[in-house]
């Protein structure tokens, strides 16, 4: 069966096929690292997540590429509040984007650029574009003539009738309202501090456009399969990316442009900005698992809005045991007289997770189509009617799916065990035993924790 996705540059469903056969390119705008993600970020990534893994699914290898912005107008501003530098700034925001997605099952992408250790590849693609006569220079900043590249405006349906002809934008996000010449490349200013490049270009710093499209040609080529991104990266984002892509190398840039839409709070995008945000460790500190977390922002169909609540996060819980409490009593199960009807069953399920998934990922479907299977396979288990044989046929097929999903939780160790194993270690250790205390910080490690111990007790957490 052949997969459909819904091409956003031609806002039409699409039969995909890829460059190379068998291969996909990806690339995926990924975090800006001035503050935690929080989880309308995370429903971005988690679709990418679906994504690329239904990609594997159906076969394919796939290369992704995410990027890391840890230079642009807000890792300055909030690292210059900090007083720290950039760099250790935005450390410790790469650091807890990693272990969030960790948490929240996300694969890891091939490679994860960050744009300060790509200068060069952003001042060779500017110095491209002047080549061209696509850019040009005013108050010692580098900004993208717009009125040079018709086809600008294609992707986000930009009307440029009204446009003023080079009137400029400095800043890196704004409204489709005042779409003009954006900065390629900003001369350094006081503000900017001890932020800057020496370059051909000048002494200054990389726009937030430029970098993707600088990253994205270096490790996936000039043209490539697959660009994703939240709905508001299109404009000005990718419509840049596009201008500054094809303006620079003379080719196309994307074959498929995919954009989630938003999660959104009480009838509002959830946002840093409007203030109306959760991060992950927020949630998890309620007492929420990230497992949950990442049944909520995936059983939603990528193309519709997501509100996000608190009861959609426990129902998404109780989704989870189901799930979670079949694979448990399946694999318990020792096996009965076969009714011959369970490989019907399996082979359905299978059927109809794929052909719904082909269909622009509708994951609702594909969901509808497991919990029948979950809900027909627990009947013939507790009539009896199940052979051992297909017991192990059905398990195999919630592997296959679960490679798509990840909603197992044999996975992860739960936190209640983890503590208790804390608790008993401390005793030992107050017993002087320590052979069993430390076999028991042995243990810990081997799943995945590690243990500090600090004046105030025992801190653990989960090792990125
Ligand atoms: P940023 O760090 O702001 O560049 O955003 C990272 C990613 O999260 C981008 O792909 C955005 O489009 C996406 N994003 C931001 N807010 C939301 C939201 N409320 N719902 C879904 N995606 C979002
Ligand atoms: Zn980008």
């Amino acid at each position: 069966m052949p997969l459909v996705l819904r091409n956003s540059f031609t806002r039409r469903k699409e039969e995909f096929k890829p460059m190379v056969e068998g291969e996909v390119k990806m690339y995926t705008c990924g975090p800006t690292v001035y503050d935690y993600a929080h989880i309308g970020n995370f429903r971005a990534y988690v679709f990418e997540d679906l994504l690329r893994r239904y990609l594997k699914f159906k076969g394919y290898k796939v290369t992704q590429v995410m990027n890391l912005t840890d230079i642009d107008d807000k890792t300055i501003r909030d690292s210059q509040a900090a007083g720290i530098s950039l760099k250790e700034h935005t450390d410790k925001f790469v650091k807890a984007f990693f272990a969030d997605l960790d948490a929240l099952r996300i694969e890891r992408a091939e490679h994860y650029p960050a744009a300060t250790e790509h200068i060069p590849e952003m001042v060779t693609l500017i110095k491209k574009l002047i080549d061209n006569g696509l850019a040009y220079q005013a108050e010692g900043s580098w900004y993208f003539k717009i009125d040079a590249f018709p086809d600008y405006g294609k992707l986000a349906n930009i009307d440029k009738s009204g446009m003023k002809t080079g009137s400029r934008v400095a800043t890196d996000e704004y409204e489709k309202e005042s779409v003009s010449d954006f900065a390629l490349w900003k001369a350094w200013d006081e503000s900017d501090g001890d932020v800057f490049w020496e370059t051909e270009l000048g002494k200054g710093r990389p726009g937030w456009h430029i970098e993707c499209s600088a990253m994205s040609s270096k490790y996936l080529g000039n043209h490539f399969d697959i660009h994703t991104g939240g709905v508001d990266n299109m404009f000005p984002h990718h419509e840049n990316e596009i201008a500054q892509s094809e303006g620079a190398n003379k080719e196309k840039f994307v074959n498929y442009w995919m954009h989630c839409e938003f999660l959104i709070l009480e009838g509002r995008k959830m946002s840093k900005s409007l203030g109306n945000f959760y991060t992950l460790r927020d949630l998890l500190d309620k007492g929420h698992s990230s497992l949950a977390v990442r049944y909520q922002l995936l059983a939603t169909h990528y193309r519709q809005q997501l509100n996000f609540t608190v009861d959609g996060l426990e129902q998404a819980a109780k989704a989870l045991e189901r799930y979670n409490d079949f694979v448990t009593n399946l694999t318990d199960y020792s096996g009965g007289e076969s009714s011959g009807e369970a490989q019907g069953v399996i082979d359905k399920m299978l059927a109809e997770f794929e052909a719904r998934m082909d269909e622009d990922l509708n994951i609702s479907g594909a969901l509808g189509a497991v919990f029948d299977f979950v809900r027909e396979i627990n009947r013939l288990r507790a009539e009896n009617k199940l052979s051992a044989d297909e017991r192990d046929l059905a398990l195999k097929a919630v592997d296959r799916i679960d490679g798509v999903l990840d909603f197992q939780q044999k996975k992860e160790a739960l936190d209640s065990d983890i503590e208790a194993l804390i608790v008993k270690r401390t005793e030992a250790r107050k017993d002087k035993d320590f052979a069993t205390s430390d076999k028991i910080r042995d243990d810990l490690l081997a799943m995945g924790i590690v243990l500090e111990d600090t004046p105030r007790g025992v801190k653990w957490k989960r090792k990125v």
